[in-house]
């Protein structure tokens, strides 16, 4: 490969990951909320406000748990929602909670 085509190679490699990422990122802030009656959502018990999960259904629920604090949980700090690789396409709300939840390490 020449010098030239090696120089153009990675130029549209550098350009086509920008055009990506902010596509990603644009994906990502425009998502709609996860709604708690979807298939997925009930099946994993799934509510935007971990104050109201069924402590009959999960008792080993914790208050302390929800999306913000979840391994899986993809969302930026401060934001109300964010991706969760569970649900994909959508956001969960950062103050949610599933049955899959995870503690974050650290
Ligand atoms: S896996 Fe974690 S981040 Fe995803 S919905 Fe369940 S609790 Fe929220």
């Amino acid at each position: 490969m020449k010098n030239t085509n090696r120089r153009f190679f990675i130029l549209q490699v550098v350009a086509g990951s920008s055009v990506l990422t902010a596509a990603h990122t644009i994906a990502q802030t425009t998502a709609p909320l996860v709604n708690e009656k979807d298939a997925q959502a009930a099946a994993l018990g799934y509510v935007a406000d971990t104050t109201k999960v069924d402590l009959k259904k999960y008792p080993k629920h914790a208050a302390e748990q929800k999306c913000s604090n979840c391994q899986l949980y993809a969302g930026k700090p401060k934001e109300t929602g964010g991706p969760c690789p569970l649900f994909s396409g959508k956001q969960v709300a950062a103050n949610g909670w599933c049955s899959a939840y995870v503690k974050k390490a650290g």
